[in-house]
């Protein structure tokens, strides 16, 4: 058994580092206790290890959640600009790659300093110590690893439950059914969609860019062919909103209308379709998707015309979703009706805190979701630092 810290953080993640230093520098004692061996191992991965920290235009509509409004007040008090600022104070170099889309020179340096300031306050870090469960007793819960720690409060900062390969647990879910405390449906989010379908599979490398539709959502980026299906920003987009069963429409010729291209093209019309379609769409995909397209698009009926315009305009079809291994983040998570978002601290369990990607709050691509982790860690720093006063 150890001594009873002020707080333990489960989770070396985004959300458990921020927290852990935000309590720190308001004078708690805080352990973070993580089952890998190094922290912020998704950190260091994400955004292709250039660390996409955050987006510029945050804000509720870029999450999806049960409850669309618990993430504004953090946002508000924690803003992505709050978290440039964070960044600039300690030297660390971003770029925007589409506008207010801000990555890292080197995700790496940004883990170096968070593991830099975790030593200078003198944070403890058991690394390579699954958690098994947490106890309360009393005031004081016992957080169970192959020992037994104490604490005056528990932050669960234990992310979903993709890439397990990286430390992902159902830890923090269990601990919140065990408090009483609903979770909800969970599925993988930012996921590519599988499409049985070998033409598409032997596309695999190409791409196009589309108007992905589903669900009342669209999304118009690239979309990728992959030897399993389909994947792209756009459809890692749309693969938060669509649900199991429900047609994916996909607009292949999306800035402007193919019929009105083809006829701007009359004096080429002895040219074959798929040369005039070439200017806009790969040849692989046009011999996919369109029969004969050889044929000198004068031949084309009214009918091939119209027939054209549905294949490319409306191209629907019914994937599947790849794995929670494949995905990015985990849609669904603890209900946050039942935390507060001044705190994040459990309505009904005094000292129980849900930081980060184990709630119900999942961002879409572009930074959003570390930003909700930076900004929900902190915050619950900063109110467990003023809950929990330092001992003397
Ligand atoms: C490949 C990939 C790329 C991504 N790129 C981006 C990006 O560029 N921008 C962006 O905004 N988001 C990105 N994301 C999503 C983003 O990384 C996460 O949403 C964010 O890191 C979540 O932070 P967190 O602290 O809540 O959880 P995590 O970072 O997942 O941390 C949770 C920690 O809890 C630990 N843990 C879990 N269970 C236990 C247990 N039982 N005992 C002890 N420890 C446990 C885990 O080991 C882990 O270290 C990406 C995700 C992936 C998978």
């Amino acid at each position: 058994m150890t001594d009873a810290n002020d707080i333990i953080i489960i989770g070396a993640g985004a959300a458990g580092l921020m927290c852990a230093l935000e309590a720190t520098r308001l004078g708690c004692r805080v352990k973070v206790i993580d089952g890998n061996g190094l922290v912020g191992k998704k950190i260091r991965i994400s955004g292709g290890g250039r660390c996409n920290f955050t987006h510029l235009g945050a804000d509720k509509a870029n999450y999806l959640s049960e409850n669309p409004d618990f993430c504004v007040s953090a946002l508000k008090r924690f803003p992505p600009e709050a978290m440039v600022a964070w960044m600039e104070a300690r030297g660390l170099e971003y770029n925007e790659k589409t506008p207010g889309q801000l990555f890292c020179s080197g995700a790496r340096d940004l883990v170096a300093v968070l593991e830099r300031e975790c030593e200078a306050g003198h944070v403890e870090l058991c690394l390579s110590e699954p958690v098994l469960a947490v106890e309360k007793k009393g005031d004081i819960f016992e957080v169970l690893t192959k020992h037994k720690h104490l604490c005056r409060a528990v932050v669960v900062a234990t992310g979903g439950l993709s890439y397990a390969s990286l430390g992902a647990s159902d830890l923090g879910y269990r601990i919140a059914r065990q408090f009483d405390l609903r979770v909800t449906t969970l599925y993988p989010g930012l996921v590519p969609l599988k499409v049985n379908d070998k033409g598409i599979h032997a596309m695999s490398g190409v791409s196009i860019k589309a108007r992905v539709t589903s669900g009342g959502r669209s999304f118009l980026d690239n979309v990728l062919f992959t030897h399993r299906g389909l994947s792209g920003p756009a459809i890692l987009q749309i693969s938060s909103y669509w649900r199991e069963g429900e047609p994916l429409h996909i607009d292949c010729w999306p800035d402007g209308d193919v019929l009105c291209f083809l006829q701007s093209k009359v004096d080429n019309a002895h040219k074959s379709l798929k040369t005039l379609l070439c200017e806009n769409l790969p040849k692989a995909f046009i011999d996919y998707s369109i029969e004969n397209a050889g044929r000198p698009f004068k031949q084309y009926s009214m009918a091939d015309k119209e027939r054209l315009q549905a294949t490319l305009h409306d191209w629907t079809l019914v994937p599947t979703r790849d794995s929670f291994d494949k995905a990015e983040v985990t849609c669904g998570g603890v209900d946050t009706r039942q935390i507060s978002s001044k705190t994040f601290e459990c309505l009904s369990v005094a000292g129980l805190y849900f930081v980060g990607e184990v709630l119900d709050v999942t961002g879409q691509l572009g930074g959003y979701n570390l930003q909700w982790a930076w900004a929900s860690g902190l915050l619950a720093g900063r109110a467990i630092g003023a809950a929990y006063k330092p001992r003397p």
